[in-house]
């Protein structure tokens, strides 16, 4: 039931999940990488900000992402999901103000939470 992408296609739909966010947050996210592996610490994973050393960076695990999705479009859904949830962090939200937001927007659409930090 999987989705399974390149990694080119799985980065085109990174980028477009960053170029929904409105210009004036995304003009001020310089500081910040946005990479993208096939899995993180834990197979539920999707997505991480980490912020400890270097650039903050936004890691989004590929594969959990796929396992998760059962079209196509849905597997667009979440991967914009997760990148709004690390941008987020990015912004200073802490994981309660990211995850009010998000249980309103599922709330809306009738979704369940998905695993993120
Ligand atoms: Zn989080």
């Amino acid at each position: 039931m999987a989705v399974r992408l390149s990694r080119e296609q799985f980065d085109a739909l990174v980028e477009d999940a960053i170029a929904q966010i409105p210009g004036k947050f995304r003009a001020r996210m310089q500081n910040l990488v946005v990479s993208v592996e096939d899995w993180g610490p834990s197979r539920d994973l999707l997505g991480l900000f980490e912020e400890d050393q270097g650039p903050q960076r936004i890691r989004i695990f590929q594969r959990a992402h796929e396992e998760m999705a059962r079209t196509e479009k849905e597997l667009r859904r979440i991967v914009t999901d997760t990148v709004w949830h690390e941008v987020g962090h990015y912004f200073g939200l802490d994981e309660r103000q990211v995850h009010a937001i998000e249980d309103r927007r599922e709330r809306l659409r009738g979704l369940r939470a998905l695993r993120k930090r």
